[in-house]
């Protein structure tokens, strides 16, 4: 095969191998993307090409060039065995609790667990009896503590979604081991560029695909991969339940892969600039962001993480609705909506207290995340301060 053919065996850096991973030319007539294969049916020659069951491809939803091709660049990048898609990120957490809980389970989800992952938890496993318990996301090897006869999993967030708590992944991961209980990491955040949950001791990294890795908020997808000991489990869930993405979103998930090293920089100088800059206004309470300096997570971060994407969040004074209203509807870069991880900077209001079970989320003021997206931070910074103005004469 032809040179670039196969980018999976040279330990090339990893902005190397994003732009290489998965690709394989010369098996598209030369083309540099693997093209959309969009199809249900595949043909097979002969009868004997159906019973020897050998043809790479044998149908739509269990895989195309497409979905290979970015399977191939995520398992690699995570350092896994094998990686399940799934058509959105909360398909990815449903896939891969599925992959191993079954009725009669307990389960452990942090409190600051992404929170249509507590819904599924709630309303969907307590149906078919796998009973879960919320753990503080600090705990650490305490976790040891929360263990019974019948746990099967931890699921950890790292950090965890809104308020940024950084759960200790390995620590977490040497108590499950001993027990045999299968460790899966929610990786959406530093993406698997920045942090690889399966060197840490996970089973199982997933990523909300959604967010950095297709980049520009116009796909919705979800990446499951496991090490060899998990692997087979997630082949199974995935294709007993049936997920499969769509041919259009996989081919934005690769193409959003090709830039993640060069738009995670920027995030990352970006947000790290604008979370400075915020920590120091009057109207903050505090920074919640594991890479500065300040942070409690700040050490786990250093240790675990080669990099911090853009999202952060912050936790206001006490400030009344009205004047949080003028700060918020006459920012002009800022849109407010749900999902990150786009090109675009983001910013939305959050109330931890609404949803916490194991822990009691302090104030003393309104809570706002923040993603910071790919414009000039001093454009950023300005629309804020004038945010902060108008705040300021609305109290
Ligand atoms: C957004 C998100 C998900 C879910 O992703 P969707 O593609 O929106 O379903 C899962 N985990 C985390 C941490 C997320 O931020």
């Amino acid at each position: 095969m032809a040179k670039k053919d196969d980018s999976s065996e040279r330990g090339e850096q990893p902005e190397t191998e994003v732009v290489h991973l998965g690709r394989k030319p010369f098996e598209q007539h030369g083309f540099v993307n693997t093209p959309v294969y969009r199809g249900s049916t595949v043909l097979y020659p002969t009868l004997d090409a159906i019973k020897q069951r050998t043809q790479p491809f044998t149908y739509g939803r269990r895989a195309t060039p497409t979905t290979k091709a970015l399977e191939d660049a995520i398992t690699h990048l995570e350092g896994g065995a094998a990686t399940v898609l799934t058509a959105s990120g909360l398909a990815a957490i449903s896939t891969a609790v599925l992959a191993f809980a079954e009725s009669g389970d307990h389960i452990l989800m942090p409190d600051n667990v992404y929170q249509p992952g507590r819904a599924f938890a709630d309303k969907m496993l307590k149906k078919l009896g796998v009973e879960t318990t919320y753990y503080d996301p600090l705990i650490g090897r305490d976790i040891a503590g929360l263990f019974r006869p019948n746990t099967k999993l931890v699921l950890v967030e790292a950090p965890g979604s809104q308020t940024f708590e950084m759960p200790d992944i390995p620590a977490i991961a040497a108590a499950a081991r001993g027990q045999n209980i299968w460790v899966i990491a929610d990786n959406t955040w530093a993406t698997p560029f920045f942090c690889k949950p399966l060197s840490l001791g996970a089973d199982v990294s997933l990523e909300a695909a959604t967010k950095y890795i297709v980049g520009h908020a116009d796909a919705m997808m979800g990446t499951v991969t496991g090490n060899a000991r998990a692997a087979k489990y997630l082949d199974n869930a995935k294709e007993t339940l049936g997920t499969c993405p769509g041919s259009e979103e996989t081919y934005l998930a690769l193409r959003g892969l090709r830039t993640l090293a060069v738009r995670l920089e920027r995030h990352q100088q970006s947000g790290i600039a604008v979370a400075e800059w915020l920590a120091g206004r009057p109207e903050v309470d505090r920074v919640l962001h594991p890479a500065l300096p300040g942070d409690a997570g700040n050490a786990i971060w250093k240790r675990d993480f080669s990099g911090a994407s853009g999202l952060f969040a912050v936790v206001l004074k006490p400030v009344p609705e009205k004047a949080l209203a003028a700060f918020l509807d006459g920012l002009k870069l800022f849109g407010m909506g749900y999902s990150w991880g786009g090109y675009e900077s983001l910013v939305i209001p959050f109330d931890p207290t609404s949803y916490r079970t194991a822990t009691r989320w302090r104030g003393p003021g309104p809570a706002l995340r923040f993603h910071i997206g790919l414009e000039a931070v001093d454009d950023l910074i300005h629309d804020l301060s004038e945010g902060f103005a108008r705040l300021e004469s609305a109290r």
